[in-house]
């Protein structure tokens, strides 16, 4: 877990938000930023962002839930939302464990992502819920 990122602390409710400021989240994070990480599938590889983890009911929608987009595909578990303006993922529902949300640490406010240090990266190619299934 991670108390600070640079000059930041990171707060026990922090605020999130996607780069027009049309949607803000607040995020319980009484840990921190906890199991931030890259993940190379097909999505993130794109994508790009570290995501941070915390469980469905730490992250609330306080604003611009009619701006969040949200996108799916493969087997439509997971659940990508994205600002419909600005295109900045914001948070996702995780497919390798539904309980949680996947949230984008460079939207916490007075957060530097460069600031982390080496930040892991998930095997998402052989994702871990095809391992389960059997395929892939
Ligand atoms: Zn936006």
């Amino acid at each position: 877990m991670i108390k600070q990122v640079g000059d930041t602390p990171i707060l026990p409710v922090h605020r999130a938000s996607c780069h027009c400021g049309a949607v803000v989240l607040e995020l319980d994070l009484p840990d921190g930023i906890v199991d931030p990480r890259r993940c190379d599938c097909s999505m993130c590889r794109r994508r790009g962002a570290i995501a941070g983890s915390v469980p469905l009911a730490g992250l609330r929608v306080v604003q611009g839930a009619d701006a969040l987009t949200l996108y799916q595909f493969n087997t439509r578990t997971a659940k990508h939302y994205f600002c419909s303006r600005c295109g900045i993922y914001t948070h996702h529902q995780r497919r390798s464990n539904p309980h949680l949300y996947g949230y984008n640490v460079a939207c916490l406010e007075g957060v530097d992502p460069f600031a982390l240090g080496p930040v892991p990266t998930l095997d998402g190619v052989n994702h871990p819920a095809d391992r389960i299934a059997g395929k892939g």
